[in-house]
């Protein structure tokens, strides 16, 4: 089996050491346009070779994990170029334009449109981790546009890494998304901003960051070149549910300034129930 993964980051170098460890038989073909990741990518063992666009005619599945303004471009040109029996699975975090632009493609049937709801706040080969998609869910886009046989693969190779899978269409995922992910990353971006701008001395900041602080601000560490993108393409989504957060805030703001605390623990003990769903999921 020829893996081809385009993006050995986190999310496609995960995915090809899980490959690599269920199936020793497979062959990993590492593409980037990130030299000096691809050197990290073989010399960390995520990739056995480095290969180029005209190679992809030998791949039986190619793994695309580039942004998403990337992809737009990227994955018409490799089902140009693959061959009938060959399966192209995207992992974008965004799902309604990447589906549209290939909805005329002739090679539609060989492309199959995913999320993998996992991740970390660090990018590229060396932050690839064995066993990320463990107990994971995988969002399935528009499953019936693929062929049913590499439908079967694709299936396949997700139950072997240890994924649960859901289908949904691209509108729905890509709203619903905004909340749960997209929405947390600009909260924990902006989080970071104010107190960066509010406190001058950094060492302060180290200082007292403990557990609170630190956890929240996570997903800041993400990487711009990755969010912008992702942020461009849900855009009527993403602004949708920042209002939302923004009328919480204000509400917020005001009982405080009305002095109204006992309104405020009932609206932090109403919110306690994400524990309880939070759990449900575990
Ligand atoms: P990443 O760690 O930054 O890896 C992406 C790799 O692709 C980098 O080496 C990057 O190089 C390279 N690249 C960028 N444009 C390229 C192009 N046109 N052709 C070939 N290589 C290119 O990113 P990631 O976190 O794995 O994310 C990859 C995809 O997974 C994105 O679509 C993202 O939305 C999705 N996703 C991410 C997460 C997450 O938590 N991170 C979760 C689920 C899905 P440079 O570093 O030089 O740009």
């Amino acid at each position: 089996m020829n893996v081809f993964v385009i993006g050995i980051g986190l999310i496609g170098g995960s995915m090809a050491l899980d490959i690599q460890e269920q199936y020793p038989e497979a062959k990993i073909f590492g593409i980037d346009t990130n030299k000096k990741h691809v050197e990290e990518a073989l010399k960390l063992g995520v990739i056995h070779q480095k290969a180029t666009f005209e190679e992809l005619k030998k791949a039986t599945i190619v793994l695309v994990s580039i942004p998403v303004d990337a992809q737009l471009d990227v994955i018409p040109k490799v089902l140009d170029i693959i061959t009938d029996d060959t399966l192209v699975i995207d992992v974008g975090s965004t799902k309604e334009s990447i589906c549209n632009t290939l909805k005329n493609h002739p090679k539609r049937r060989n492309f199959l449109a995913t999320h993998p709801i996992a991740g970390t706040e660090f990018s590229g080969p060396k932050a690839a981790i064995k066993g990320l998609f463990k107990g994971k869910t995988n969002i399935i886009c528009e499953v019936e546009k693929t062929a049913f046989k590499l439908q079967e693969k694709a299936l396949e190779i997700f139950s072997k890494i240890g994924m649960r899978i859901r289908y949904m269409d691209p509108i729905s995922h890509d709203k619903h998304i905004a909340y749960v992910s997209h929405l947390s990353h600009i909260s924990s971006f902006m989080l970071g901003k104010t107190v960066i701008e509010k406190e001058q001395n950094e060492r302060d900041i180290f200082d007292m960051a403990g557990s609170g602080f630190e956890s929240t601000v996570r997903l800041a560490k993400s990487s711009p070149a990755m969010w912008t993108p992702i942020f461009e393409q849900n855009k009527t989504n993403v602004i949708e549910t920042l209002e939302k957060y923004i009328s919480n805030l204000e509400e917020f703001k005001t009982l405080m300034q009305q002095d109204k605390f006992n309104e405020i623990y009932q609206k932090m003990e109403s919110t306690n129930h994400i524990k309880q769903i939070l759990n449900g999921l575990k």
